[in-house]
């Protein structure tokens, strides 16, 4: 067990690299034609090629970066429907009905990924023990608790309370006020599913064009033309999955989206019995928080993996992880001390809604803004992409109608995050939370 605490052997790139790392695939020359262009390698990118490849689609990949570089191989792992909105909030902003038929699309997402991992063989360390909601004030266990009487009476809804004298049993920690536990969520090794999606869409027969950036996609009077840097590419359909990483090929979609960096670190392994303390039923832990935390074990070493939103402003990943340390102790006071071995961030993207958004815009098809719950929604709604791509039936999600709207003067760079984080981080510090 590390006990050094120096930040010195700190490797500041994604853990999940050491097991998954980048693929160093060929780069391909350009065909005149493609049926289908799909702009971004990551999982929606991914899961969008695999089933047009499957249903006859000549398909290509492009990415600006190695396959895979963005949000996919740098996430935590954790599989599930984690809406920044409340249940309150968007009870109160889209009514009942429509509430519900988002959670049930959020339930969709989770049960179709780890069916897309049992079903292709993804060996990607899927670990189905649930999530942990923990409460950050007592105010958010009562909320998750009235939230939870809905969801049990209107969907089925697997999750039950844990109060706060029974969370140890839990979560080695006093830190918060109780939990809900949500027994659909799951764990995966976010960069080996990645690389099981890559292979298995290469092998139906997608190409994927890594260093490959596109820097404009022209309308034409039969389908799109899509530029690089290494030629120009006709393509009848065009899918947009940059999510985070949306440029300036893209404006009209860049504008509707807010990248944000997450900021993520690794513990050195610690002995196994202290990583049981902490975390004894293996889930995946994410607080109420308005600058979410997000705690899980590592799949196959014991080691913890924890992040969240560590600046005001987007920044050197070195100077969060004193932030990330202190945040991590005041939850877990007995790893003051330990030391880190990894520290990483990457971009996911949020809409204004704070939804995630599938649909075309000026003929292209999107599905974008993750809004912190990706690996289930974005996964999802690529497949969704592309079953619509291919004419099938029922591919409606309850996310179509809501509108993907923008701020006026806005054109993809949030200058206003800095004052917003300073703002949440304020409600967080001064939330009313009681001594025990
Ligand atoms: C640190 C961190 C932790 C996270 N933890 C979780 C979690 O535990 N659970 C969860 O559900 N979600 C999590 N997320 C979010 C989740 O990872 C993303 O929502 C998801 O991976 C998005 O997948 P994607 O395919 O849409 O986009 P990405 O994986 O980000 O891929 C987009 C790709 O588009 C490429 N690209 C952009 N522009 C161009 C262009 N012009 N030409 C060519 N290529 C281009 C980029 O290079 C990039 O590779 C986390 C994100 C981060 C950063």
């Amino acid at each position: 067990m590390s006990t050094t605490g120096s930040d010195e052997r700190i490797k500041y790139e994604s853990y999940w690299w050491e097991a998954a790392p980048r693929p160093d695939l060929p780069v391909p020359t350009l065909p005149a034609r493609a049926e289908v262009a799909v702009v971004g390698s990551g999982y929606a990118g991914l899961a969008c090629a695999l089933r047009l490849a499957r249903g006859g689609r000549d398909v290509w990949v492009f990415d600006a970066e190695a396959a895979g570089w963005g949000a996919s191989s740098r996430n935590q792992g954790q599989i599930g429907a984690i809406f920044k909105r409340s249940f309150k909030q968007l009870d109160d902003g889209y009514g009942r009905a429509k509430t519900l038929a988002i959670y049930r699309e959020g339930q969709r997402g989770v049960a179709f990924v780890k069916e897309l991992i049992r079903s292709e063989g993804i060996e990607c360390q899927l670990e189905e023990n649930g999530r942990l909601v923990l409460a950050y004030t007592p105010e958010d266990y009562d909320d998750l608790a009235r939230e939870l009487e809905v969801l049990r009476r209107e969907i089925d809804f697997s999750a039950d309370m844990v109060s706060r004298a029974e969370q140890r049993r839990e979560i080695g920690s006093d830190f918060y006020y109780g939990a809900q536990v949500r027994h659909a969520d799951a764990a995966i090794h976010g960069g080996l599913f990645h690389q099981g999606l890559l292979d298995r869409a290469m092998a139906a027969g997608a190409t994927i064009a890594p260093h490959t950036p596109v820097t404009a996609i022209r309308r034409e009077s039969k389908g799109f033309e899509i530029e690089t840097p290494r030629g120009r590419v006709a393509a009848d359909e065009v899918v947009i999955a940059t999510n985070g990483y949306t440029g300036r090929a893209t404006p009209a979609l860049r504008r509707r989206l807010l990248p944000m960096g997450a900021y993520t670190i690794a513990t050195e392994p610690l002995d196994p019995e202290t990583v049981r303390r902490i975390n004894p039923n293996r889930r995946v832990c994410s607080d109420t928080r308005k600058l979410l935390f997000g705690i899980r074990t590592a799949p196959a070493e014991p080691r913890l993996v924890m992040g969240g939103r560590a600046s005001l402003i987007e920044t050197d990943v070195r100077k969060t992880v004193p932030i990330l340390r202190r945040t991590m102790t005041e939850v877990f006071p007995e790893l003051e001390g330990v030391g880190i071995s990894h520290a990483w961030t990457g971009f996911l993207a949020f809409t204004f809604r704070h939804l995630p958004s599938i649909g075309t815009w000026d003929g292209m098809h999107y599905a974008l803004g993750c809004s912190g719950t990706g690996v289930a929604a974005n996964t999802w709604l690529g497949d969704r992409v592309a079953a619509r791509i291919l004419g099938a039936d029922d591919t409606a999600t309850a996310f179509d109608d809501i509108p993907f709207d923008t701020r006026p003067f806005y054109t993809g760079y949030p200058w206003f995050l800095g004052p917003a984080v300073w703002w949440y981080r304020h409600k967080d510090r001064t939330a009313h939370r009681p001594a025990a």
